[in-house]
């Protein structure tokens, strides 16, 4: 089947190829992607693949073998993201201020990919494969717990989903995999330290909301290093601050946004109970006030360990033993979780980097690329894992 697989790929390779650049030359932002949804449908339908369009807005499910009760699932994310694109490609973002920056025109190319053999092979395919083209994977509250929230794959759920995302720390024609928690939860801090504005003279006669708001930051970071069980991996980052005063002038108010992830349910929503105390604490001793929100994001990523165990024994037979890497725990996060917390799942890596060190500019930066050669592996592989896990 690997031999099937890769030189039926190889023939598709001209065609991957225009739909990937076609995809990254026409990038649309999360849960707006009406375009890419018409042109993934379009693809879909040229091969005579059945699917579903309005999935939680703008996603499809594509079904292969609809009639057989064996199911697994792969996904693929279809959104770009807010960023200029620099990265001087042929075929960079025709959409000024929007692109695909963090290779989603990848893993959709690879999942169409994936679906075009899959089908073409739908015989030798033990059971049916769900193919899921989410929306909004980059924006709270996330594609994934729309399409779950809605049943898209019905009552019952697939008995494993597999995602695959761009990785251009690895080098193109390997692969890296994680049994068991791979990426963080992620929440976001936003606060307001109100105060009492007025001359930078006279301090005494107001309560300075800037140095209420330095003592806060600092004080947020005895969170993750004082509150935390030093075994569980977390980070709280405050990334905005805003404080419209002038040289002479103390403002009414100081505004300040953060991040906070770590790998622990229980221990999450308890921190957030400490950020709220820490913040309100510190502000009243000082008579000033904290209004603390906290936008809940998506949960930790858990890797089913036998799933995953599975998928990289796939991965070896397919890239060879070699090209296979354990990847590290990464505190960035993925809407892909939701799925892992109700389901087995496995969520992995497909190097993109070329082997000269171009292509090696991290995701969500302007000048993100990828070697295109990647594209062949990724739908091969996709392909493979589907029929792997069905057999
Ligand atoms: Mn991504």
């Amino acid at each position: 089947m690997i031999d099937k697989i890769k030189h039926r790929i190889k023939e598709l390779e001209s065609e991957l190829l225009e739909i990937r650049r076609h995809i990254h030359t026409h990038p649309e932002l999360s849960f707006e992607e009406v375009e890419t949804a018409k042109y993934i449908s379009a693809t879909l339908t040229r091969h005579n693949i059945e699917h579903k369009t309005g999935i939680a807005g703008t996603g499809i499910l594509a079904i292969i073998n609809p009639e057989k009760t064996n199911r697994i699932a792969l996904r693929a994310d279809i959104d770009a993201l807010p960023i200029l694109e620099e990265s001087g490609a042929s075929y960079a973002s025709q959409n000024t201020g929007v692109m695909h920056a963090c290779g989603h025109d990848v893993h959709t190319t690879c999942a169409l990919g994936a679906a075009i053999v899959l089908n073409e092979f739908k015989e030798e395919i033990n059971g049916r494969v769900e193919i899921i083209f989410q929306p909004g994977e980059e924006k709270l509250p996330g594609g994934a717990s729309l399409v779950l929230g809605e049943k898209a794959f019905g009552d019952e759920l697939p008995s494993a989903i597999f995602g695959q995302h761009v990785f251009p720390e690895l080098e193109v024609g390997k692969v890296g995999f994680r049994p068991g928690i791979y990426m963080a939860s992620t929440d976001e801090l936003f606060f307001t330290i109100k105060g009492k504005g007025g001359h930078g003279a006279m301090p005494h006669k107001n309560i300075d909301p800037v140095v209420v708001a330095a003592e806060i930051i600092c004080a947020l970071q005895r969170v993750p290093s004082r509150r935390a069980n030093p075994i569980i991996p977390t980070v709280l980052s405050i990334g905005k601050v805003e404080a419209k005063g002038a040289t002479n002038v103390i403002p009414n108010e100081v505004k300040m946004e953060g991040t906070f992830r770590t790998l622990d349910e229980k221990w999450r929503y308890e921190a957030h109970g400490l950020i709220k105390q820490t913040a309100e604490g510190i502000a009243a001793a000082h008579g000033a006030t904290a209004d603390v929100e906290i936008r809940i994001g998506y949960p930790f990523l858990t890797n089913d360990v036998a799933v995953t165990e599975e998928a990289i024994l796939a991965a070896k037979e397919y890239v060879g033993e070699e090209n296979v890497v354990e990847l590290d725990v990464r505190m960035t996060a993925e809407d892909f979780a939701y799925y892992s917390q109700v389901m087995p799942a496995c969520f992995y890596r497909l190097g993109t980097a070329s082997a000269d060190g171009s292509n090696s500019a991290g995701v969500h930066n302007s000048k993100f690329n990828i070697d295109e050669s990647a594209l062949l592996i990724g739908a091969g592989l996709m392909a493979y894992q589907a029929y792997k896990k069905l057999k």
